[in-house]
């Protein structure tokens, strides 16, 4: 039996300096444990919703401090002092407290602040490291650490839309470490650096999670762009290092088609050009291929593109329950991309990740591009022992803060690195 003793939260800033959520919960026994909630941009519509304030004279709209005022009453006022068994016990009064479908009426990130705080909390008064506590609640040992996914070059909502595609990342298969995965793939992005440099004269300048994101004229430059940094960093691409795509369909998808550079195409030929790429470029995984509302497509989409390609379903599945069972049933990925704020609590996450695993599918456990300095994340991928990692990229300390916080486990653990 665990007891808080008293919940209280604040409103700080994340990586885009746009408000967020900071929750630090107390149990009885002096245990203090905290929580900063991360943030979309490029969100699907099925995703638990995120509480806003609205008032257009703070922050255009965005301020939490609806959502800190609820974390005091009455989520303080409800679960203080009562015995709470575990941690779904406390997530199922969050749930039922709130009272909606979507977390609309106390708002997803005030929960979630909430069960991740509460979760340190029993962390450390377990005595235990958050990945272990992570990894009894789905009652399965950490396996191993996850394989990277690390973003390259950015374009759709993360960046100015120089290419519709959200993120191309590097997947580095031949490191047998994070921290030399970490190695090799700065390795690359500092190649890329230098050649951006050279080709379109442009210094540094880097997307919400840290990719570049030069004037590509065409996808394929892009691409190639790409292979090129990785050769000229010293590796081939495919054996050293693949790449992966976030197409983030939903955000260029109208009621023509798919907009891909000022073209309407149809769903059929969005799923022969992403088949094209993964047959011309060492493209391992492909996320959100497909709008998220296009369920009719998606299953062409998985029998078309390679049997080892996966295809993960973000913005489609939305960390729900529900449409990941619609997603299984008709066919239409291989993969859950996994974010807790998607859904609102771990126990909700965690039942999303045991019916993903049940079905056979691979998980990816992502950060959002909004994100604060909190590690939880890192912890999270290893307990769930997840088949990868999506943080962003290798610069800016909100994505810096969950890699070294591997290499920090990497280091305590020495579990294998999945890869
Ligand atoms: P988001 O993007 O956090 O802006 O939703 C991340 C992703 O699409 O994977
Ligand atoms: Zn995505």
């Amino acid at each position: 039996m665990t007891r808080i003793d008293k919940l209280t939260a604040l409103e700080i800033l994340d990586s885009r300096g746009r408000p967020t959520i900071h929750v630090n919960c107390r149990l009885t026994d002096g245990t203090i444990g905290s929580a900063q909630v991360p943030s979309g941009a490029s969100t699907g519509h099925a995703e638990a919703v995120e509480l806003r304030d609205g008032d257009p004279s703070r922050y255009d709209g965005l301020g939490c401090l609806k959502a800190v005022a609820n974390v005091k009453d009455p989520i303080a006022v409800a679960l203080s002092h009562i015995n709470l068994a575990d941690q779904t016990e406390l997530d199922e009064r969050l749930i039922a407290l709130d009272g909606t479908a979507n977390k609309s009426n106390l708002g997803a990130n005030t929960i979630l602040g909430v069960s991740i705080a509460f979760a340190r909390a029993c962390a450390i008064e377990q005595g235990i490291p958050l990945y272990q506590y992570f990894a009894n609640l789905i009652d399965q040992p950490p396996k191993h650490l996850p394989g990277l996914t690390v973003n390259l070059f950015s374009g759709g909502k993360h960046a100015g839309g120089q290419v519709p595609l959200q993120d191309l990342l590097l997947v580095p298969l031949s490191a047998s470490t994070v921290s030399q995965g970490l190695e090799d793939v700065v390795a690359v992005y500092n190649a890329a650096t230098n050649l951006i440099l050279k080709k379109y004269g442009m210094r540094r300048l880097s997307a919400d999670e840290g990719g570049l994101a030069p004037p590509f004229p065409d996808i394929d430059t892009m691409f190639n762009d790409a292979l090129k940094a990785i050769t000229d960093a010293g590796f081939t691409p495919g054996q050293d290092i693949s790449l992966a795509l976030d197409v983030a369909a939903s955000h260029f998808h109208t009621d023509e088609g798919y907009i891909l550079l000022d073209k309407a195409i149809s769903a059929a030929n969005m799923i022969s050009t992403l088949s094209h790429w993964v047959r011309q470029y060492p493209v391992v995984s492909v996320e959100d291929g497909l709008a998220e509302d296009d369920w009719d497509n998606w299953p062409a989409l998985k029998d078309q593109l390679h049997p080892g390609t996966l295809i993960l379903g973000d913005d489609l599945l939305c960390t729900n329950s529900t449409r990941i069972q619609k997603a299984i049933d008709c066919g239409a990925c291989n993969a859950l991309l996994l974010k807790v704020n998607q859904t609102g609590t771990l126990t909700e996450a965690a039942n999303a990740l045991k019916l993903a695993r049940h079905a056979g599918w691979q998980v990816v456990v992502s950060a959002r591009s909004g994100e604060t300095e909190d590690t939880w994340l890192a912890d999270l991928a290893v307990g769930w022992s997840a088949d990868q990692i999506k943080v962003g990229s290798i610069t800016q300390s909100e994505r810096l803060s969950k890699y070294n916080r591997l290499l920090a486990i990497e280091a305590e653990t020495g579990l294998a690195y999945l890869h």
